[in-house]
This record gives structure tokens, sequence and C-alpha cells, in this order.
């Protein structure tokens, strides 16, 4: 009987506990383990949740948890709180033990796997049966159910007929579907025909998904041994979290094993099993997360599958899972939400979703096998291979990376500024209607020079950051970007990473905030967390105006070098702080994971153009709200008090640090407040106050410089640059030199990430203080990091 069935007063012992991975550790951690004695303190038939004593104190679960916690009633004056314990066994509790030890000693396996990978015939060797065996498939919808002894325990075993998935098509599927939801077997053993590897291990991956307690039957395995391949199943089944077996269904080779293994699993003594998810890309797992939240909120949803495999299944439009959850009170709101995700990632893709997520699977599973499976391959061609085998080889695979990304580089910023240039003059046009016609005042100083000074400075970037999303988006649709972190692997596992970490780390070139984001898809979570902690140092778009700003002033003739060293800078940075944070705060982890390998895809220009758009769209927005914000408080805390202007009119000296303090502007205070700080690593009060200014938006820093070194009415040349070269009054001296524009670079490069990137980190580790320490962290490497570039380039 189910816990849910015993009356008010009654007493029961746990034999079994079903459902998906996360509903059963729930409840054996709260107390229901196998053995223990648990009482109905209310139990009225309409009363929902139902109270338990458990081990003395009181637990509550509802009606339909209980309904999947399996019990055999007891007397209530069992002297004992748990079975296990009893050592003298008395006449009154003899009956119940060896009832208990029936009961938790019969395993329930269910035979899964595609037709005509042997499932009859391991159904018939294990149970000494005379099923049927056809090498051909789909006889019959039905399932046959065998007995046998294996050690201590009792078997019931079912063979079900063979299916490719568990889409509910074909009546086999949805056979199985209602199997595994209405039967609760205890045990799935996914037989894999292991000579068609690729296309069995595509059901393994929605078992997976269901997060049931599972095992591989790698059957066929003498076929594969034939084949001269090589399968390092073990580690696959790391990978994975799901035990592996090799057996031969023919001959019964294997099969002693593959039960005792079973036996581990069901006594959860077996080490390999874990929940992975199988990755479904950044869009779809994003999209997926508002679903499977709303699926998790409601109790009665997800017990008997996990709530992310009836998101995925309800992405997939799936009637069966959408009919289960009719019943569900927020029915309708999740049924909404899905079809608005879902329709923003077809949009954002152009494909269909269904088959969008069938190739993200099979991307895993390939990327599965090309770490463990190596097959003397001479009769496949196909184009993904032969490109795999170019990009990913020892040999070629890191040069035709780095040409890659040096050419991505050079198109960014050489293409990406002709485009630049015609904004900048566009701008310059404006500002100087601005100037000749408005009448003087502040409203004109607040449009000229607040206003398209500051967002003007910055949305001359705008070409170099859409073709730098552009490749961005071209690499991870055309499938290369998950070759890149493939042929990473081995490199990011000298840093105490892995290869998963990669794509986060390129992402974050583009903009660290979709990339810390991105880093949820990093199964372990010490790697999950350095990869986060580490993102800020990767050069994110909104420092590329400095660099182009201050390179195209300073060092013209070195740009492509010096843009290089900056962001070697960055990740030398983020190397060191990983293996640092490895060594000092996180302890080894070694768990394997699977890095997918979708095949190769040549993306349509609307799809990468798609891409690009979202990302900068993002960009604009920023550019209309913060950066316009920020820009327009820079200017008032530049202009006021205004009764300076007219000091400054009549005088002439007003730039000179010994005038009165209150002919300063506010901005002036602060920044000469604080300047000592930044003395050191030669920074002027003007880089100071845009260095603080930076700190919501990094795109802040040229804009504040923007309005700061405005063009007075002399300077007829209104480039930025012309202008910060200009010799300052109160030091008789620029500036900026080549010397403190690199440091003040270095220093932008690696300071305190925005504060959009310090709410993705505390987000993504759950923890207040990872934010507070990239904040504190980044400032003090970037000032020691400023402090001796400074030093070095004024010694040379
Ligand atoms: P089912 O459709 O999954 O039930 O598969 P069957 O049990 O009917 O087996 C299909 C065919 O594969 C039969 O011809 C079996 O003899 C053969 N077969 C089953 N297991 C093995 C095995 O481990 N190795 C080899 N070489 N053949 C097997
Ligand atoms: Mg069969």
């Amino acid at each position: 009987m189910t816990l849910n069935e015993l009356k008010t007063g009654e007493t029961g012992i746990i034999v079994k506990i079903h459902g998906h991975g996360a509903f059963r550790k729930r409840v054996i951690e709260m107390g229901f383990t196998k053995g223990r004695k648990i009482t109905a303190l209310n139990s009225a038939p309409l009363k929902d949740p139902v109270k338990y004593t458990l081990m003395g104190y009181e637990v509550s679960l509802r009606r339909s948890e209980a309904a999947l916690i399996e019990t055999i009633p007891v007397a209530d004056d069992l002297q004992t709180d748990d079975i296990n314990q009893i050592k003298t066994i008395s006449e009154e509790t003899a009956g119940v033990i060896s009832e208990f030890k029936g009961r938790s000693h019969t395993i329930n396996v269910v035979l899964i796997g595609n037709p005509n990978c042997g499932k009859t015939s391991l159904f018939n060797i294990a149970s000494g049966a005379m099923e049927h065996v056809g090498n051909y498939s789909g006889v019959t919808v039905d399932s046959k159910t065998g007995h046998f002894k294996h050690g201590d325990y009792n078997f019931n075993i079912i063979d079900l007929p063979g299916t490719y998935s568990l889409s509910a098509y074909s009546p086999e599927e949805l056979y199985v579907r209602r199997y595994l939801r209405d039967e609760n077997p205890d045990i799935i053993v996914n037989v894999v025909d292991a000579s068609n590897l690729e296309r069995n291990l595509y059901l393994t991956t929605e078992l997976i998904d269901m997060d049931r307690p599972m095992v591989i039957a790698l059957n066929m395995f003498d076929e594969l041994k034939n084949s001269g391949a090589a399968f390092d199943y073990e580690t696959f089944g790391k990978m994975i979290g799901v035990p592996v077996v090799p057996t031969v269904s023919r001959t019964g080779q294997g099969v002693d094993r593959l039960f005792d293994t079973i036996i581990d699993i069901y006594e959860r003594r077996e080490k390999t099993v874990r929940h992975v998810h199988v990755s479904l890309g950044n869009d779809i797992e994003t999209a997926m997360t508002e679903v499977k939240d709303l699926i998790k909120g409601d109790p009665t949803a997800g017990l008997h599958f996990s709530p992310r495999y009836l998101a995925i299944k309800l992405f997939e439009r799936d009637k069966e899972t959408e009919s289960t959850l009719r019943h569900v009170k927020n029915y309708d709101t999740i049924i909404a939400t899905r079809d608005e995700a879902v329709k923003k990632v077809e949009m954002l893709h152009g494909e269909d979703i269904s088959s969008m997520i069938a190739n993200e699977k099979y991307g895993f599973i390939a990327g599965a096998l090309a770490e463990t499976l190596d097959r003397p391959d001479k009769d496949s061609r196909s184009s993904t291979r032969v490109i795999d085998m170019l990009v990913t080889s020892p040999l070629f695979g890191f040069p035709i990376f780095f040409v890659i990304m040096l050419f991505i580089f050079w198109t960014t910023f050489y293409i990406g500024a002709y485009p630049g240039e015609w904004i900048e003059s566009g701008i310059a046009v404006l500002a100087d209607l601005v100037r000749g016609n408005m009448p003087d005042g502040p409203l004109k100083d607040l449009i000229a020079n607040g206003i398209l000074g500051g967002v003007g400075g910055v949305i001359v970037f705008l070409p170099n950051i859409l073709i730098l999303f552009f490749f961005i988006s071209f690499m991870e649709d055309s499938g290369y970007m998950s070759r890149a972190a493939f042929i990473m692997d081995r490199v990011m596992h000298k840093i105490g990473l892995h290869g998963k970490s990669f794509i986060p780390l390129v992402m974050g070139f583009g903009c660290n905030v979709p990339a810390v984001t991105a880093s949820r898809a990093i199964e372990s979570k010490s790697s999950r967390i350095i990869t986060v902690l580490i993102n800020p140092f990767m050069s994110c778009s909104a420092r590329l105006p400095v660099y182009v700003l201050l390179i195209g002033t300073f060092f013209e003739a070195h740009a492509a070098l010096v843009f290089f060293s900056l962001y070697a800078t960055g990740i030398f940075v983020a190397v060191v702080t990983a293996r640092m944070l490895r060594r000092f705060l996180f302890k080894k982890d070694e768990t394997p994971f699977v890095m997918e390998l979708p095949p190769y895809r040549l993306p349509t220009l609307k799809s990468c153009l798609r891409h690009m758009w979202a990302k900068g769209k993002q960009y604009l927005k920023k550019m209309g709200g913060i950066i316009l914000f920020a820009s327009i408080i820079v200017w008032a805390l530049n202009y006021f008090p205004s009764d300076r202007h007219e000091l400054a009119e009549g005088e002439r000296i007003a730039e000179t640090d010994e005038i009165d303090a209150q002919h300063d502007s506010y901005l002036e205070m602060i920044g000469k407040t604080i300047n000592p700080v930044l003395k050191p690593i030669g920074v002027e009060w003007r880089g100071t106050v845009a260095l603080v200014a930076g700190i919501p938006a990094k795109e802040i820093v040229v804009s504040t410089l923007g309005v700061l070194y405005t063009g007075n009415d002399e300077v007829s040349d209104h480039a930025l640059s012309a202008r910060l070269t200009q010799v300052s009054p109160a030091t008789g001296k620029p500036d900026f030199t080549p010397a403190s524009a690199l440091a003040f670079m270095v220093f932008v490069l690696l300071y305190c990430p925005c504060i959009a990137t310090v709410i993705a980190i505390t987000k993504e580790t759950g923890k207040l203080k990872y934010g507070a320490f990239s904040v504190l962290y980044n400032t003090a490497v970037a000032w020691i990091c400023a402090f001796v570039v400074y030093q070095i380039a004024l010694w040379l």
C-alpha cells in the first residue's frame, strides 16, 4: 500500500520511494528512508496535506506526494523507529521483518530501448523465458513480465515495445510513456545497441531528462568490439551520470554484472548516479527556466517526472504532457508562458523548436562520444566529420582557432571604424547646428555638450559592437563555438576549469552580463563560480570605446599590438585569478562533463543578423537609458554651481588649482578629492571622474570624457581625441600622455565590473559575497596592474 492510504493513527514501515530524483532526494532528506516507522496523524479523506510522525517529529506531505511512498502496515506498538535496527527477532516482529525484507528486496525493472537492440533477448536470458526474439521491429504493442532471483533480491522484469524516442507519435511511444508514468518501476534499464550508439542514445537523453533511477545495458558489445572500436564506457557513464554495463544478451555475457549494478543503484550505493542536464543551448535553456519554475511552483505537477522533463515536453508542444498537466492550477499561465517563450526562440533562430531541441541532443551525444569513442572510421564521409577532423585536430585546431580570432578582431576594429567615422561626423554636424542656432544658456550647453558629447561619444562604437556580435552569433550558430570549446578543453584544465567555461568567456568579449548567465550550462558548481568571477576580465565591448579612443589618440601606429596586449592582459589576469581561486577556495573537482558537438550548419544571414540585432538592441537601450541619464548627471555636476561660468569667462584663470574652491564645479570637487588615490597611476581629475562615473556602465567612461573635455569654442576640431591631447592650463601639461593613457586603459579593463554584471554575478552564484568580491578584488588588481604599467611606461 502507499503512504496516503494509511488512516489516522495507523502506522506503517516505509519500503520504497518512487518519483523523480529531486523529489526522492528531498523526501529522503526529510527522513523518509527505507525501514522507517511512520504514523499518520490526521488523514481524513479530503485532507491535504497530511501530517505524519516520523522519528518523533511531525512532517506534512501532500497526498499526491504520499502516494509515491510505498509502505507496509504494522501494529503501532512496534518498538523501533527503524526496522533495520531490530537485532533480536521476536515472534511479533518476525512477520513484519520478513514482509519488509520481501517487499524491499523486490526490484521492478523495465527494459526500454530502440527496436531491435536486444531487449527481448536480455529479457529471456535473465528470466529464463522463451519469448519470441525477432530481428525486426514493432511486432506488438504490449509488455511481458518475467520473474527471477538474483543474489538476495527478487526481480520483476518487464519487456516493453521498442521506441526511438519518447515523443507521443506512435502507439509504442505512448505506451512506454504511460507505463513510466503509471507503474513506478524501480529501475529503468535502457538497452542500447552499442553498434549504433548515436541513434540509440537519443532515447537515453530523454530518459536522463526524466531523472529516474536508470542503468544502461550496453548491448551488442561483441559487435562493437568486432568493429575494432574502443569505447571508454566508464568515463561516458560518469559524464552522463548513468552507470553503463556492457552486455551481450545473446550469450548472457555481462548480464550478472548488470543486475549487480541494478542492486547497487536500488540501494543507493552506486557512485556514478548523478542527474545531469542535457544542455539545450543558451537560448532554449533561458527561455525554459520560467516555465520550469512555474511547474516547480505547483506541487501537484512534477512528481513522476522532473519539472525539466515536463518543460522540455511542453516546449515540443507535446499533447500528452499538456493533457497530464491540465488539472494543474496555473495551467493557463504555464501554457501562455510557454507559447511566448517558444515564439521568441523560434523567431530568433528561424527554426522549429522541436528540431532545435533534437539537434542540441544530438550535439550532446556527439560531444560525449567524441571524448570516449574511438572508432576506426572509414565509412563516414559526412561533412561534419571531415571538418571536425581538421578543426579539432591537435595539429591544426589551435592555429585555425587563432586565425579566426585574429580575423574577427581585425574586422571589428578596422572595418568598424568606417561607419564609426560617419556617425562621428554626423554628430559633429548636429553639435555645430546646436551651437550655432540656440541661444546661450544651460539648455544649449546640456544638448551640445551633455547629450551629444556624452551619448554621441559612445554611439560611435555601435558598428564595432554590432560586428563583434555578428561574429559571435555566427560562431554560435554554425557550431564552431562548440569546437573551440572542445579544443580548449585541455588548456582550460590547466587552469582548473573545463572546456565548457570557454564559451561564456568568449561571450564575455561581447558583454559580460549574458556571459555570466551562460555559465549556467557548467554543471560543476565550483567551475561555474570561478568562470563567473573571472568573466569580467574578459574585455567586454563596453570597454572598447575607451581603447578605440585612447589608442587612436596615442598609439595609432601600433594599434593592433596595443589592442591585442590589452585583451591578453585581461586573459592573463583571468588565468591567474582562476588558478588562485582553484587553489585556495575550491578543491579540485574531476567530474567529467559532456561537451556538446552539434552538427555544423551554415547559419543563414538572416538568423545571424537577427541574433546580432537582439544583442545590439540592448546596447541601444543602454544608450537611451543609463548612458543618457549618466551623461546628464555628469554634465550637471560639471556645469553647476553656475556662478562660476561668469567668473571663469571674466578671468580666464578658472582652471588653476589655486583658485577659490567655490569656483570649482561639483564634479571637479569630487574628482579632486578622489584623485590622490589614482594619481600614482597617472590619472588626472577628469580621468578620475570618468572612472567613477563609469561604474554603472563602462561606456560612461568615454561619454564622461566627452562631456568634460568639451570643445571650447576656439578649437575647431570637435573630435574628442584632439581635445584630450590639449595642454591643461592647470598643470601646463596634457592630462593624458602615452604612459598615462596606457595605465588608464589597463585600469578600465580590470576595475570593478559594471553594475549589471555585479548583479548577474550575485544572481548566478546566489551569494552577495561573490558580487562584493568582484568589486573589491577587481578594483585592487586594476590599481596594481595600472601602477606597474604606468611606472614601466614612464621609465621607458
Ligand atoms: P528487441 O527488438 O530489442 O527485443 O531485440 P531482440 O531481442 O529481438 O534482438 C534482435 C536481434 O539482435 C536478434 O537477432 C538477436 O539475436 C540479436 N542480438 C540480441 N542481443 C545481441 C548481442 O548482444 N549481440 C549480438 N551480436 N546480437 C544480439
Ligand atoms: Mg522484442
